[in-house]
């Protein structure tokens, strides 16, 4: 559950008195500290902490920060634009209390996700969590809609004790293989213990393909909380790797050549609890609103990619054939088309039909990627859009004519080209707002330059323990 209301100065109505007796609470339990958690435009996690004691100061007035994180880069330097990257001004951090959660894989530690006011107590317009906000809460208002959404999360799980820089598997057994679940069951089963004990629902965990790589998912929520449980749950697997002794990379590519780490986002649209991708009357049982939300996301991939795909490293991963969708297609169960639909299973379709989107890694920063993603599909309802033909089988197969037919095109193969055609996109533009917009230009083109010059390899090795 998400707190829709802005923060205000001085708190909520109600938020104080709650924060004071959570606060007690926690004590009582032994937290000692909170980590006050939010994503930077480059999809870095960036934390402030306050001791228990503070939070309903925290929840009243918000926890200083410099506005300066708008424009970092995942290298930690700082770029700059005409209004962004200055040294100067500072921001409120204001943690939700809704999403406080005590981490089970930290003990003297409690975590909850923040949104960013002005010293004024204005949103600030380059909070990603405040943007997501806003377009849920419009959604809602406009058009009577809600969503869910869910993140998986894949990761490469390698041994701490590996060279600096260097990844090592910690564990040698094959794809999917039950080798694998057997030689880091110990580490597998805390981390499900301390989801399930932060209030977690995971669906499922097992071992992915590539070296030492693993995938969870879990269950579909509003998409702030989705967006907030993915970056808890990034927490709680790197806390729990530490434990023992394992180091973690989400990073898209932990090596230049072979299959990358995902984060797949799946979602599906709500009116009045029933849910459009089920049911309906056009393809698959879409519902003509799904088909339209679905094709608009699908029109709009190229430019999305700057969002979804944010990261130089991005493109190692991206890459036809490997499970991460670099064609604008879609299909019922395709696994290279950018757009699988599911159907679900016959019963409990109209609770689990949804749109998976592929070509998304984990170094998107979850609330802008959620936000553009809901902002490119309410632009296809609003336009009655239709998709094109689907695709069957593998669309790096098609002939020319074929995908001309099927509108099938690929993916930017760079971050040079996505943020070419995120400047085109005005939909895009508009959605998150002129501070925003800046602000993704600007750190994208700062990776860009970042690995000028860099081979694959090197592009991998610097970007391998970032995210
Ligand atoms: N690891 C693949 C990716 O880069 C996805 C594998 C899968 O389909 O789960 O997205
Ligand atoms: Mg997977």
């Amino acid at each position: 559950m998400t707190t829709f209301a802005d923060p205000v100065p001085g708190g909520r109505p109600g938020d104080v008195e709650r924060a004071s007796a959570l606060g007690g609470e926690l004590s009582g339990r032994g937290v000692h500290g909170i980590v006050l958690s939010y994503v930077d435009t480059a999809g870095v996690g960036r934390v402030k902490t306050v001791p228990t004691a503070g939070l309903a100061s925290a929840a009243a007035w918000g926890v200083g920060m410099s506005p300066v994180f708008d424009t970092f880069l995942a290298n930690d330097h700082i770029v700059t634009t005409d209004t962004l990257g200055s040294p100067d001004g500072d921001l409120r951090l204001y943690p939700d209390l809704d999403g406080l959660v005590v981490l089970a894989g930290q003990p003297g530690w409690a975590w909850a996700p923040v949104d960013r006011v002005t010293q004024d107590g204005e949103r600030h317009p380059g909070c990603s969590r405040t943007f997501l906000r806003r377009i849920v809460t419009d959604a809602a208002r406009e058009h009577g809609l809600s969503f869910k959404a869910g993140i998986e999360i894949e990761w490469a799980v390698g041994l701490d004790s590996a060279p600096a820089g260097e990844f090592v598997p910690a564990t040698t057994g094959p794809a999917y293989g039950a080798t694998r679940q057997v030689e880091l069951s110990e580490y597998t089963g805390d981390l499900m213990a301390a989801c399930a004990a932060q209030g977690v629902q995971v669906d499922q965990i097992h071992p992915e393909y590539a070296p030492g790589q693993f995938e969870i998912s879990v269950g579909a929520l509003d998409p702030v909380a989705a967006a907030d449980h993915s970056v808890l749950v990034r927490q709680t697997i790197r806390a729990v790797a530490r434990r023992h002794g394992l180091r973690v990379s989400f990073s898209p590519a932990v090596a230049a050549e072979g299959v990358g780490n995902g984060g797949h986002v799946h979602l599906s649209v709500w009116r009045g609890g029933v849910n459009l991708f089920a049911g309906g009357e056009r393809r698959h049982g879409l519902t003509a609103d799904a088909e339209a939300f679905t094709a608009g996301v699908l029109a709009r991939l190229p430019a999305l990619t700057a969002v979804t795909a944010p990261s130089p490293a991005s493109y190692l991963r991206l890459k036809p054939s490997q499970w991460a969708g670099v064609f604008t297609a879609w299909g019922l169960e395709t696994r290279e088309a950018a757009i699988r639909l599911v159907r679900g299973t016959a019963g409990r379709r109209s609770e689990q039909a949804n749109l998976e989107v592929k070509p998304v890694d984990l170094a998107a920063n979850p609330y802008l990627l959620l936000g553009c993603l809901i902002a490119a599909g309410l632009d296809g309802l609003a336009k009655a859009a239709v998709l094109p033909g689907e695709t069957t089988g593998d669309p790096a197969h098609l002939g020319t004519d074929e995908a001309r037919a099927r509108e099938v095109r690929r993916l930017p193969a760079s971050l040079t080209e996505a943020l070419a055609e995120f400047r085109a996109d005005e939909l895009l533009r508009a959605a998150l707002g002129p501070v925003l917009t800046d602000a993704v230009t600007a750190v994208r083109q700062g990776e860009i330059d970042a690995v000028y010059g860099l081979d694959d390899e090197q592009v991998a090795a610097a970007y391998r323990w970032a995210y």
